[in-house]
C-alpha cells in the first residue's frame, strides 16, 4: 500500500485528495499544525466522512525540524505540499508571514524530501496567480508570470525552486500551475464561497446585504474535486513536469454573482453592494487557462460545469445554516 504525505490536509483540496488517495487504498497522512481549536481544525475531513481513516502528524511547513522527522518516521512515497498561506487579499497584511509559509516553507519541504526521502514524488500546489498580470491572453506552461500580490510572488518563489530541485538533484518533483477551483469545503473568505454563503442567508432570511470589492475582475473556476485528479495523475508519470490545470472558460464575479442569485430565484442587484474596502491593492484582472497540454498527457478533463458547481455550493451552504437555526 503506497503511503501519501499531505502538508495543508485540513484544508479544501488536502481533503479531497484525501478522499481520492483512500478510494486509490493509499495510507494517507496529513501534516496537521498545533491548534487550540483542534476539535474543529478537521472540519473538512469530517464533512467528507473520512477523519477517521486518515493519520494526522504534528509538524509546521516553518520548522524544517518537523518535517524531517515526519519524512523518516510516515517514509511517504508521494509528498504533496498544499500547506501555503492561501488568500491573496491577506497576502498584503501579512507578507512576511506569506513568504516563509507560502515560499521558504515549499523548501522546507523539498529540504526534508531531499534529505530523507530523495526518490519520493513530490507534487508543488503552483498557482495561476503566478499570470497576475497576463502576459497572454490564454495562459499555458510557456506563459511568462507576473506576479502582482505577496501570495504570488512567495508562490513563483516556491515554483522556480520545485523546478530546481529537480534539474539539480533529479527529484522527481512536479508543479500543478492550477487555476481558480471552489467547492462546498472553500474557504468562507473566497469570493465564491462568500456569494454563496451570501445567497444562502439572504434566502433564507439572514441576511438582506452582500458586500464584495471588484465585480469586473473574471477567475477561471473549476471544481476542487477534479482539481485534485489532477494532482494525482501528475505523481503517476514518469517524468516528472509541469502542468497548467484549468476549465478554459472564464467568467466575472458579476455573472457569478447574477448565476448563483437566480439559482434561488433572486436578482443580485437587489443584494449586492460593492465597497472601496474590500478592493485590493494590486488586482488580477483576467485568469484563463489552457489545460491542452494536462488534457493530452494526463488524460485529465474537468467533469463539473461552472453552474453545477455553484448549485452544489449553494445547497450545502442552505443545508448549514437550516442545521445551524434548528440548533
Ligand atoms: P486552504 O487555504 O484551504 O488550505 C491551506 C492549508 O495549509 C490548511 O490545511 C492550513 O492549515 C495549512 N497551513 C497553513 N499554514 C501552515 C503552516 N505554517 N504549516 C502547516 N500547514 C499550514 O487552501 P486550498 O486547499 O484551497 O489550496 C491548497 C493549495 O493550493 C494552497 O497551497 C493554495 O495556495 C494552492 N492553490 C489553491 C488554489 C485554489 O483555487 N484553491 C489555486 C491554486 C493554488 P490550517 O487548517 O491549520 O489553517
Ligand atoms: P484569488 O483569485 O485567489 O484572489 O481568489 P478570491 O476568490 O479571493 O478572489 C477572486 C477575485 O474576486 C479577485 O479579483 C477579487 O478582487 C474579487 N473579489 C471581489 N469581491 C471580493 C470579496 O469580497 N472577497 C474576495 N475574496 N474576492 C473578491
Amino acid at each position: 500500500m503506497p503511503t501519501a504525505l499531505i502538508t495543508g490536509i485540513t484544508g479544501q483540496d488536502g481533503a479531497y485528495l484525501s478522499q481520492l488517495l483512500l478510494e486509490k487504498g493509499y495510507r494517507v497522512v496529513g501534516l496537521l499544525r498545533r491548534s487550540a481549536s483542534a476539535d474543529v481544525i478537521g472540519e473538512r475531513l469530517r464533512w467528507l466522512g473520512i477523519l477517521d481513516q486518515v493519520e494526522l502528524v504534528d509538524g509546521n511547513l516553518t520548522d524544517l525540524s518537523s518535517l524531517i522527522r515526519i519524512m523518516e518516521t510516515v517514509k511517504p512515497d508521494e509528498i504533496y505540499n498544499l500547506a501555503a498561506q492561501s488568500f491573496v487579499a491577506a497576502s498584503w497584511q501579512q507578507p512576511l508571514l506569506t513568504g516563509s509559509v507560502t515560499g521558504v516553507g515549499a523548501v522546507n519541504v523539498l529540504e526534508a524530501v531531499r534529505i530523507v526521502r530523495s526518490d519520493a514524488r513530490f507534487y508543488q500546489a503552483s498557482s495561476s496567480e503566478m499570470f497576475g498580470l497576463i502576459q497572454e491572453p490564454v495562459q499555458n506552461e510557456k506563459t511568462p508570470f507576473y506576479p502582482r500580490s505577496p501570495y504570488a510572488v512567495a508562490k513563483l518563489y516556491a515554483h522556480w525552486m520545485t523546478v530546481n530541485y529537480r534539474e539539480s538533484f533529479g527529484m522527481h518533483a512536479s508543479s500543478g500551475i492550477l487555476f481558480n477551483h471552489e467547492s462546498p469545503l472553500r474557504g468562507i473568505e473566497f469570493v465564491t464561497r462568500k456569494v454563496t454563503d451570501g445567497v444562502a442567508r439572504i434566502k433564507l432570511g439572514l441576511a438582506t446585504q452582500l458586500p464584495l470589492g471588484n465585480l469586473d475582475a473574471t477567475r477561471d473556476w473549476g471544481h476542487a474535486r477534479d482539481y485534485v485528479r489532477a494532482m494525482h495523475l501528475m505523481l503517476q508519470q514518469e517524468t516528472p513536469d509541469d502542468y497548467v490545470v484549468a476549465t478554459g472558460r472564464t467568467t466575472s464575479i458579476r455573472d457569478f454573482c447574477r448565476i448563483a442569485f437566480s439559482y434561488v430565484g433572486l436578482n443580485f442587484e437587489d443584494h449586492v453592494v460593492t465597497r472601496s474596502d474590500l478592493l485590493r491593492p494590486a488586482e488580477v484582472q483576467v485568469l484563463l487557462g489552457d489545460a491542452d497540454k494536462a488534457r493530452s498527457a494526463l488524460d485529465w478533463a474537468p467533469s463539473v460545469t461552472l453552474e453545477e458547481m455553484i448549485a452544489e455550493m449553494i445547497e450545502a451552504d442552505l443545508a448549514r445554516h437550516r442545521a445551524q437555526s434548528r440548533s
